[in-house]
């Protein structure tokens, strides 16, 4: 019901629970519309000077950018700061997705940035379980805290 309010919306990373925010918004709304609309108006004035039938052309740009924009903006607030994870990656390149959040916790551990910073809640694996699972040889671990 606030929704206009809560653009934003609170969740946890699903790999380091880490509490975060990420864009529910994945597509353009009718507010992008209308701007979009106001947007080519404008710019067909100052282009033309009076109506042109090219602005449905404008409009239509200004579409395609704002949509671009609101997707990328999601696609970037949906991975994890923290530890890189990335969920939409995951769902398509389980290995990929593990790749990054490796490099990011090595470039975590190189900035001295995060020294003073609270440790990362790593999902725990149990020395037995993580033997077994590289004994079965399913890929390198990325995280191991015990
Ligand atoms: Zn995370």
């Amino acid at each position: 019901m606030f929704s206009f309010f809560h653009k934003r919306h609170n969740c946890f990373c699903a790999f380091c629970k880490t509490p975060r925010r990420i864009y529910r918004k994945k597509n353009i709304s009718f507010m992008n519309l209308i701007a979009s609309a106001l947007a080519s108006v404008v710019l067909m004035f100052a282009i033309w000077q009076q109506y042109d039938p090219r602005v449905m052309i404008v409009f239509v740009v200004c579409l395609a950018i704002s949509e671009v924009f609101v997707k990328i903006r999601w696609r970037l607030s949906v991975v994890c700061r923290q530890c890189g994870f990335d969920p939409v990656l995951y769902l398509k390149q389980p290995e990929a997705a593990a790749q990054k959040v490796k490099e990011q916790l090595e470039a975590r551990k190189q900035d001295p940035k995060y020294l003073l910073a609270k440790p990362l809640n790593l999902p725990a694996i149990p020395a037995e379980k993580a033997k077994a699972l590289q004994d079965k040889g399913k890929g390198r671990l990325v995280s191991r805290s015990i």
